[in-house]
């Protein structure tokens, strides 16, 4: 009849092996019971951790650069920025054309960094 005996063990908990070695038997580990423990691992149902991932938002690839990246570009607005002779609205102004400027062309050309400077003081006389 099938009832609770260990298929492997045959109810006894034992196995000889063919060293004439008597082991634990593997399959009830010992039991010779096996319905309770294949079916106590059976509903063991583990709840694996989500592994999902918030995607980090692409907050910095959307977001307008607010600084040259370039090393002209980075330099010639820290000379925008430290400038006395502009209101905070020309300066914004102009980094914003260094930074389209290096945008469109790559870097900031010796032209375009003298016509920036020349803005950076009042003109005199
Ligand atoms: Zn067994």
């Amino acid at each position: 009849m099938i009832g609770d005996e260990c298929g492997v063990c045959g109810g006894d908990g034992h196995i000889h092996n063919s060293f004439g070695l008597t082991n634990r038997c593997p399959a009830c580990h010992g039991t010779g019971r096996r319905s309770a423990d294949t079916s106590l691992l059976r509903d063991v149902t583990k709840t694996k951790p989500s592994h999902f991932r918030k995607q980090e938002k692409a907050a910095v690839a959307e977001k307008k650069p607010e600084w040259p990246e370039t090393f002209e570009g980075g330099h010639l607005a820290t000379e925008v920025r430290d400038s006395n002779a502009l209101s905070a609205e020309t300066k914004a102004r102009l980094i914003r054309e260094i930074i389209e400027y290096e945008g469109s062309h790559g870097s900031c050309t010796q032209t375009f960094t003298k016509k920036v400077r020349k803005q950076l003081r009042p003109v005199s006389k």
